[in-house]
């Protein structure tokens, strides 16, 4: 049953890249774009590879765009990450999620958000503080949240980013390492501190059938991650044959287009109350 729910959505697509021609926005426009509340989260779920149960749902940001439509992270994530803008961006999002979250939990749906943290960000000593306050103002315990560190650049601050992951796992969040596999050093070092997932980086999922070298990467991935006692998500899983594969070398958990694409709330929605495997 679950494969012929699967075999629906079953596609392949080129890793996203910004288009030639994608136009491209100052930093003062995306700054008023937040201000203006104009960037909403997007969800997507993530499946159990063994029960095919939602376990979670990662959280996209989109930029609303009053003329130009719906306007995806690259245009506006690292123009934020390099100047020093993105916490207010993750406030947003964070706080949009975290309702949403409420709101389908009444509806009886029980998951994780998967919310994405930049590593760079990290450096601002209060940062903990802010995230924590803005997920309890929502009535929600921090344990429903889990907060993916995403390392696009690296970073000079490591006493600070360490802090603010052990405060943020004492509060009760869940940690996830991103793009594990792809990113700078600096994460390396983070992993002192209790995380709880590990997501693979989509280019070793992408070639899993076909490349020896990255079935070796993903198999001694989900080895270390099961001796660590952490889960392990494989993202950009987009055909039936990724999923075969990935459920046979051990992984927990699968995300991409061969369940769905990232939607908005009321699409999500309307997607959980579609899906059952069983
Ligand atoms: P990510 O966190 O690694 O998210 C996965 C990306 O892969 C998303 O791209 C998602 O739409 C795409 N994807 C999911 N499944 C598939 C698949 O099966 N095939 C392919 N080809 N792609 C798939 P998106 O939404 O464009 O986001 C790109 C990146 O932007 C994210 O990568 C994340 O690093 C960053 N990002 C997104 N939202 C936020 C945010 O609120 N804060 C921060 N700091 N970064 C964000
Ligand atoms: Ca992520
Ligand atoms: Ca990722």
């Amino acid at each position: 049953k679950l494969h012929e729910l699967l075999a629906k959505h079953e596609h392949t697509e080129t890793k996203w890249l910004p288009p030639q021609n994608a136009k491209s926005y100052s930093l003062a426009e995306i700054q008023t774009g937040i201000t203006l509340n104009q960037f909403e989260p997007y969800f997507q779920p993530k499946v159990s590879l063994s029960s095919g149960e939602i376990v979670g749902a990662a959280v996209l940001a989109r930029w609303h765009h009053p003329q130009d439509g719906i306007i995806p992270p690259y245009a506006f994530i690292p123009h934020l990450e390099a100047n020093r803008g993105i916490n207010d961006l993750t406030f947003q999002i964070l706080r949009k999620s975290a309702i949403a979250w409420r709101s389908l939990q009444r509806q009886g749906h029980e998951f994780t958000i998967s919310v994405n943290l930049s590593l760079v960000s990290l450096d601002a000593p209060e940062l903990a503080d802010r995230i924590t306050q803005i997920v309890r103002d929502q009535v929600i315990d921090p344990k429903h949240v889990v907060l993916e560190i995403t390392e696009s650049a690296a970073i000079t601050d490591v006493l600070h980013a360490l802090e603010n992951l052990a405060r943020l796992c004492m509060n009760g969040f869940a940690l996830s390492i991103d793009d594990y596999g792809t990113g700078y050093s600096s994460l390396q070092q983070l992993t002192r501190v209790a995380f709880s997932e590990l997501k693979i980086d989509q280019s070793f999922v992408k070639d899993l059938s076909e490349n020896e070298s990255s079935r070796i990467v993903v198999e001694s991935c989900i080895d270390m991650a099961h001796k660590l006692s952490v889960s392990i998500v494989a993202e950009g899983v987009e055909t039936l044959e990724d999923w075969d594969m990935l459920k046979r070398v051990g992984c927990d958990i699968a995300q991409g287009y061969l369940i769905a694409k990232p939607m908005n709330l009321s699409d999500f929605t309307a997607f959980l109350a579609e899906f059952d495997p069983t």
